[in-house]
């Protein structure tokens, strides 16, 4: 960046969440004051894929700090799908636990559906059971968000960006993420569209909106030309590139998202703002499921 030239906002997860940790470190001892144990998150997992572990351990190490207990259930990956109810099932019925998540994706031979719906929904602190999914599609007051979308609707809040009246692309309609992330933003007001694989002219839509909302889990596929002055442009994508030299300023990257960050930044000017991969919407997912839990807790 030339010295002198002002430069869109840099939406930074790591100050936010370090902010609003605070407000949870409240709720947390108001909570073990009160019921004499700590709030206590399960977590399901399923089998031993690499990926699942690191972000089970990304979980635990934000819990440790908060003062939060974790009840790692780990089943094997052959677990039957009877079994693995069974293991929520004690999750639903145990009263120091406030919350249950189950580690995604599972293996392929487990009903997704059937394990997420085993969750009882007043303790579904990733907002994916049928139930949850329903209240926060419905814009019910109460619903408890999946952990992304919550996550990029603080972040924005953090830095008093409001969608409301915005045109908003979301890039991406997974179940987990794309699908949430569109819903949060009609919440707020703003008018969405959403690209997909299919989607025939994504220049024309992320050039017609004020906010793009990345979610596909591909390298520089916002460039550029993609992306106009004044935007905001939140990245969701996480991509590996180990081993990979993406960029000279950046030697031995290895996460990147789908915003090509150093090309796009110039062009949305000082009116702009784009959120960082890493360090942007990923610290405030893990912060928003630790939220969720709390406000499952204020139910009990
Ligand atoms: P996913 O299930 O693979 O979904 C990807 C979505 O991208 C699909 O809807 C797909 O369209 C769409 N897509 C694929 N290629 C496209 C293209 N060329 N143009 C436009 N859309 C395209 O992935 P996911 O679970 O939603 O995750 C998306 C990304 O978010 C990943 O990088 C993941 O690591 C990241 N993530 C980040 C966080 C965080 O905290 N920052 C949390 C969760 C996930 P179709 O529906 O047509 O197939």
């Amino acid at each position: 960046m030339l010295s002198g030239i002002m430069s869109a906002k840099i939406l930074d997860g790591r100050i936010a969440r370090t902010e609003l940790a605070k407000k949870l470190d409240q709720k947390v001892a108001t909570f073990k004051a009160t019921r004499g144990f700590p709030p206590t998150l399960a977590i399901i997992q399923v089998g031993d894929r690499p990926d699942t572990a690191s972000y089970i351990k990304a979980k635990k190490s934000f819990a440790v700090e908060a003062g939060i207990e974790v009840r790692h259930v780990h089943l094997k990956e052959n677990v039957s799908q009877d079994e693995s109810i069974a293991e929520i099932d004690k999750l639903n019925n145990d009263k120091k636990v406030s919350g249950i998540i189950v580690q995604l994706p599972l293996p392929s031979e487990i009903d997704k559906k059937t394990i997420i719906d085993a969750v009882n929904p007043s303790k579904d602190a990733d907002g994916l059971t049928s139930s949850s999914v329903n209240r926060w599609n419905a814009n019910k007051s109460g619903a408890i968000w999946p952990a992304t979308a919550r996550g990029v609707r603080e972040l924005l809040d953090f830095y008093k960006i409001s969608l409301k009246g915005k045109k908003v692309c979301v890039i991406g309609r997974s179940e987990l993420v794309g699908t949430p992330i569109a819903a949060m933003c009609r919440s707020e007001g703003a008018t969405v569209t959403v690209c997909h694989s299919k989607t025939t002219d994504l220049l024309k839509e992320t050039l017609a909106s004020d906010v793009i909302i990345c979610a596909v889990g591909k390298p520089k596929l916002i460039t550029a030309q993609h992306v106009k002055s004044g935007q905001i442009i939140v990245d969701v994508g996480i991509n590996e590139v180990s081993g990979v030299k993406l960029d000279e300023e950046i030697p031995k990257r290895k996460l990147v998202g789908d915003v090509d960050f150093n090309a796009v930044l110039p062009i949305l000017g000082d009116s702009g703002a784009i959120t960082p991969v890493p360090g942007g919407v990923g610290p405030m997912t893990v912060l928003a499921l630790f939220e969720n839990l709390l406000d499952l807790c204020g139910k009990i």
